[in-house]
């Protein structure tokens, strides 16, 4: 292919095996035609904050706030749960401190607020005054420019007096509190809870499991009228509590994650093949006519196997195009993009672009070539179905290392992968 190999700067960031000398692949096992150019797919809509469709003004505060993509990072439970929330569904969600749960309720009562004077709209109910304080900051951070929307915290331990002459003087739209403070503002009808559209516990676990704080809970939920969202995060959700919680809810959205990888996970259909290295190609062309795709990235291991896969690929009339550390920093860029936009369908890569790109429409991961680690399995297929989406992943298995690493693949992320069936239905993968 005749692409220098220049070890700039960028490469050596860049996660990407030693090229080794494996064979080539067989040419001769490859005969398609250009019939695999589909035309006519919708693309996945990117899934921005911007793509919420959120308030001018939240959106404004939100890129103040140096947010990520929702579906980058550790961030990418919201892109989960916000397009849902925002739209009034419950919501029950269990997923570890610091992946975002706040921010999906804020930023969705926030969305859904229109202020009418003198009443409270959302009502958040946690378990102790720190949090109290912590969530309030968040809704006054996000609420900068709707200037027309006020919130308060109501806890313990503050002189009720003041509290009271906030909601005769100053009545706030959103109340974050602790369940005692609250019960008492309400039962003395200080705080009217009757027009209450958005109901949220925070550390809902906590709130239930103790009696005391349940009693309270409760009472302050039977003020509430009966149409309204109710959304429940916790860190911890133990099964026995879930049902617990249910009961405030009506079929709400449930969404538990125990760790990253199992929400990047979430929505995608993982099979592998079990074949020779011989047999790779001719399965490879098999798969490419078969399957629907938007567009699909094909793992390989070296540099090498990546420029040949590429070459079988376009001489058989595929749109295909191949990027790997082989290249210039500039031809991988105007290739990465060509391939963004939908110029080719098919990519051909190493490692390279394993981590952290985006391609919405990406449905079909194949690996080739299987990951050195579970890890690298994760970061690759993490390409199809990107979170919310579907998508379909194929993992070529030829050699007992190969197998090891999809036992542990299935071990870490706690998947049972199957061998791919005679017949797949698309629908079980393609973006609708
Ligand atoms: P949780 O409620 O799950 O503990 P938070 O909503 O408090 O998580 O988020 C943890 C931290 O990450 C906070 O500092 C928050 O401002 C920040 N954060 C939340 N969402 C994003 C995002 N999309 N991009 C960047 N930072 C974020």
């Amino acid at each position: 292919m005749g692409e220098a190999k220049d070890n700039d700067a960028y490469e050596e960031e860049l996660l990407d095996y030693e090229e080794d000398e494996e064979k080539a692949p067989d040419s001769a096992a490859a005969k398609a035609t250009g019939e695999a150019v589909k035309k006519g797919y919708v693309g996945i809509h990117s899934s921005g904050f911007r793509d919420f469709l959120l308030k001018p003004e939240l959106l404004r505060a939100i890129v103040d706030s140096g947010f990520e993509h929702p579906s980058e990072g550790k961030h990418f439970l919201q892109h989960e749960c916000i397009p849902q929330a925002i739209l009034g569904m419950d919501v029950i969600c269990q997923a570890k401190s610091g992946m975002g749960k706040t921010a999906v309720f804020v930023l969705s009562a926030l969305q859904q607020i229109d202020p009418v004077p003198g009443q409270v709209s959302a009502l958040v109910l946690c378990h102790t005054r720190e949090l109290a304080y912590q969530i309030c900051h968040e809704f006054e951070r996000f609420s900068t420019y709707l200037t027309d929307i006020k919130v308060a915290v109501f806890y313990g331990g503050v002189h009720i007096t003041k509290h009271k002459d906030i909601l005769k003087n100053d009545c706030p739209h959103i109340v974050v509190g602790t369940p005692g403070r609250i019960l008492a503002l309400s039962r003395d009808k200080d705080l009217s809870l009757k027009n209450v559209r958005h109901f949220i516990l925070d550390e809902c676990d906590k709130m239930l499991e103790s009696l005391d704080m349940r009693r309270d809970v409760q009472e302050i939920f039977k003020m509430t009228p009966h149409d309204k969202q109710v959304m429940m995060f916790s860190a911890t959700l133990s099964k026995e509590i879930r049902p617990v919680c249910k009961k405030f809810m009506q079929d709400p959205m449930e969404i538990y994650v125990d760790d990253e990888a199992k929400l990047t996970l979430h929505g995608l259909v993982q099979h592998y093949i079990k074949l020779s290295e011989l047999e790779k190609n001719r399965k490879l062309n098999d798969l490419l006519d078969a399957l629907d795709f938007n567009q699909v990235v094909i793992f390989v291991k070296s540099v090498s196997r990546a420029a040949e896969l590429n070459k079988l690929l376009t001489e058989c009339n595929f749109p295909s195009i191949c990027i790997h550390s082989g290249m210039s920093q500039e031809e991988r860029l105007t290739r990465y993009k060509g391939f963004k936009e939908g110029h080719k369908r098919i990519l051909v890569a190493t490692d390279l672009v394993g981590r952290g790109i985006d391609i919405e429409r990406v449905n079909i991961v194949i690996n080739y070539d299987m990951p050195d680690s579970a890890d690298t399995y994760l970061h690759r297929v993490g390409r199809a179905g990107r979170f919310g989406t579907k998508g379909l992943a194929i993992t070529f298995v030829s050699s007992a290392s190969d197998s090891d690493v999809l036992n542990q693949v299935q071990e870490r992320f706690e998947v049972d992968i199957k061998e791919l069936p005679e017949q797949i239905d698309a629908s079980t993968y393609m973006p609708s």
